[in-house]
């Protein structure tokens, strides 16, 4: 390299002459140019920087979105498989009860048909025909129960020391529930029998109806015209079959003395 201001030789990567310190314009230039493709490059570099992010972006959605979709077709399938699974066992669990029921009602085990209904929760309407069997006759065990009290009530010991007031309240109020639970029994059978007499429980829900009368009047002195009335009521409460109970009392009275 000749200095074109001194005309002293010097080697061509040097910034400026060493003799008389004048610069080096070709060796200037390339350093300019080369500063100014950096510049370009970098410009490039920092336009093509959100691109790049978002082509990134755009493969994590996509990404995401593809996760997201197996995992509801997983769901999908996982809830129709379990909806299936549950539908089976459903089933199957249905066709025992009506198995089982179906026995005891051929067997006529009513206990046992009220036990294994209570432990199941049995109520569908499809179990009518054991439901309201079983029903009507939890509530003629309970009669039977109250005629059992009432005979204990009504030897002498059982009140040695009592008031004759209290004795015959006690009895009144046994006689009550004695009548409630026969009452109701019988007005459940016959309801079932005429509404459901169709699912062919008829011959057992008259058994109960007719076990329940004959044991209100043999006990309790009832006469079948209150019986017919006392199951003809809306409602069977307190207040309208104490009267009959009072009266009942009266004539079981009049039968003992
Ligand atoms: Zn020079």
């Amino acid at each position: 390299m000749i200095c074109s201001n001194c005309g002293g030789e010097y080697a061509e990567t040097d910034l400026f002459c060493p003799f008389c310190k004048k610069e080096n314009e070709i060796m200037a230039e390339k350093i300019k140019q080369a500063k100014y493709q950096q510049l370009v490059q970098e410009e490039r570099e920092i336009k093509a920087l959100p691109q790049k992010r978002m082509a990134k972006s755009r493969k994590m959605i996509l990404i995401i979105a593809s996760v997201m979709v197996v995992i509801l077709v997983i769901a999908i399938v996982g809830s129709l498989i379990s909806g299936k699974v549950q539908a089976k066992k459903e089933y199957e669990k249905q066709s025992e009860y009506m198995t089982v029921l179906e026995d005891y009602y051929q067997a006529g085990d009513l206990e046992a048909m009220s036990n294994y209904i209570d432990e199941n929760d049995i109520f569908q309407s499809k179990y009518d025909k054991y439901y309201k069997l079983a029903r009507s006759y939890d509530y003629y065990i309970s009669l039977t129960e109250c005629i059992a009290d009432f005979t204990k009530m009504t030897e002498d010991e059982f009140f040695p020391t009592w008031e004759e007031a209290q004795k015959e309240e006690l009895c009144i109020s046994n006689i009550y529930f004695a009548t409630n639970y026969g009452i109701k029994a019988c007005k459940w059978c016959r309801e079932g029998i005429e509404k459901y007499g169709e699912i062919d429980n008829v011959e057992q829900m008259q058994k109960i109806n007719d076990q329940c009368i004959e044991l209100l009047m043999n006990q309790f002195c009832y006469t079948e015209e209150e019986i017919e009335e006392m199951c003809a009521l809306e409602d069977v409460t307190e207040k309208n079959l104490t009267p009959y109970c009072e009266q009942a009392y009266a004539t079981w009275r009049e039968t003992v003395e």
